[in-house]
């Protein structure tokens, strides 16, 4: 069992004000693997205040200084990436191999990407070529970071990065589920010798540490990664002291197979929703087919699931593991027996344990087919193995249903046509729309359309985000 009861701040790891335990829970097994703390006001507090105090300098230091900061962390990442492998497999059951290739390997690729975008950032520019005004993009000051479970290190390395690459200030609030990862790299920072106060850690959960955070009036930026729910509270509470708020929330992806898209767009579709255990705000959770390959593609989706292994994040291979909580898992099995009640045709999956599980979170990978837009499982954000399959017959038809949604996060569409994929491309509402199976390349922004939220997030738009935009007049050369 570790003892992970500290918290980061001011460049040292500090004991909780009071005492409130919190055991961190490996969805595998269901048994407890660490020990935290949930933070409070004063711990929050003490965070806040070594962050503003940093502030005075930071924002002074020179562009040269923080890549090479950020270098030295890069290094110390790599040379430390098989712990992080551990900590995210431990904390939310991703199995190894995923762990490592894909969620460790997130991490790095964003440290790559912003130290490259901080190095051709131009702080400071003429505004046009006729004019002698200046715009000069200056740190906002000091950040509240609050990040889920799901992709972890992915979402901190969003936002410390960015945060500290513009000369910001910050308070790391990581998810209560998974921590472990966090606290990792807050070490990993502190090895790199990141000034005191530049970057603090407190753990906690939303209504504690994280309602103390988005209401702080110390706080001038908190950058939220997370529920549409907590989204809603955080930018109520946030109001108060007017302070900058930027959300990545949910999302219900569609993904429109057009009978001419490429041959394994149906298995392919399959594996994108049911990796990380469908724990993924940009899913792909509703395949929209249409209706000439309909039966031929319901027959591959049920078989590409059934061939999709469960199976502990210990385990080599190519499998997926549990989902994060009892929580989740209940919430999950719930809305799997809401689409069979609802009158949807389940092709393969359902709600017991997979065979020979009786421990774990989990959940057996789902698919329902004859799915309509206005079944829960079509409307709510599941965030589990579970896919539904509406069928369509035009292009307009599945434009509108994909777009039936209050979500606006990743949308995905299979054609060989080009004309086709960039019409469809412009009709749909999110922040992504893939193409084809194509992943997006480094750098490229990410963020929501309607409530998956306000921001972006990576690359230049990741350094926007946390700078003020000032005009200067009559700038003299
Ligand atoms: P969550 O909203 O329950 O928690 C996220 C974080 O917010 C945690 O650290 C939690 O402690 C904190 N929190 C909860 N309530 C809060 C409140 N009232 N005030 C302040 N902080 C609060 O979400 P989760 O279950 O950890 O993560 C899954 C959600 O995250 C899904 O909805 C998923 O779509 C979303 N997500 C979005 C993106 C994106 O980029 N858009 C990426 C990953 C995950």
């Amino acid at each position: 069992m570790l003892d992970k009861k500290k918290f980061y701040i001011n460049g040292k790891w500090v004991a909780p004000s009071k005492a409130n335990d919190l055991d961190v829970i490996d969805p595998c097994t269901e048994e407890p693997v660490a020990t935290i703390s949930l933070g409070s006001k004063e711990d929050t507090n003490a965070a806040v205040s070594a962050a503003k105090t940093a502030f005075e300098s930071w924002k002074e230091s020179s562009k040269e200084e923080r890549v090479a900061l950020l270098e030295k962390l890069l290094t110390i990442y790599k040379k430390r990436y098989n712990e992080m492998v551990d900590a995210i497999s431990l904390e939310m059951g991703a199995p190894t191999d995923w762990s490592n290739d894909v969620q460790t390997a997130s991490g790095q690729s964003h440290l790559e990407d912003f130290i490259l975008r901080l190095k051709e950032f131009k702080f400071d520019k003429k505004f046009s070529s006729e004019s002698n005004n200046r715009i000069c993009y200056e740190p906002i000051g000091v950040c509240g970071l609050i990040t889920p479970w799901n992709w972890p290190i992915n979402q901190i390395a969003l936002k410390v990065v960015p945060a500290f690459a513009t000369g910001c200030t910050m308070i790391l609030k990581p998810s209560e589920l998974a921590p472990l990862s966090a606290m990792l790299f807050a070490e990993m920072i502190d090895e790199a010798g990141f000034p005191p106060g530049v970057f603090n850690l407190v753990n906690g959960d939303g209504a504690g540490v994280g309602t103390d955070i988005s209401g702080h009036p110390d706080i001038n930026l908190v950058s939220f990664t997370g529920s549409t729910r907590a989204g809603r509270l955080i930018s109520k509470n946030a109001a108060e002291t007017i302070k900058r708020v930027c959300l990545e929330l949910g999302g219900k992806g569609g993904n429109i197979v057009f009978a001419d898209s490429y041959p394994n767009a149906v298995r392919d579709g399959i594996r994108n929703v049911m990796s990380n255990s469908g724990q993924s705000c940009d899913a792909p959770t509703r395949m929209l087919v249409e209706k000439s390959i309909y039966e031929r593609a319901i027959k591959e989706a049920a078989d590409e699931a059934n061939l999709i292994k469960v199976d502990h994040a210990s385990k080599k291979g190519d499998h997926i593991g549990p989902v994060i909580s009892k929580t989740q898992y209940d919430k999950i099995v719930n809305l799997i027996q809401s689409g069979i009640d609802e009158g949807a045709t389940l092709a393969a999956g359902g709600p017991e344990l997979p065979n020979g599980m009786n421990k774990g979170y989990f959940i057996k990978p789902t698919i329902f087919t004859n799915v309509t837009n206005d079944m829960r499982i079509a409307k709510e954000e599941i965030f589990g193995p579970v896919l539904s399959i509406i069928p369509f017959e035009t292009e307009d038809e599945a434009i509108k249903i994909v777009n039936d949604t209050e979500y606006g996060l990743g949308n995905y569409l299979q054609t060989e046509d080009k004309e086709k994929a960039k019409r469809v491309s412009r009709k749909l509402n999110a922040g992504i729309i893939y193409v084809n199976g194509i992943g997006p390349d480094a750098g490229t922004p990410f963020g929501g359309f309607k409530q998956s939220g306000n921001g972006r997030e990576g690359g230049v738009w990741g350094l926007e985000e946390y700078l003020e935009v000032k005009t200067v007049t009559d700038w003299k050369e």
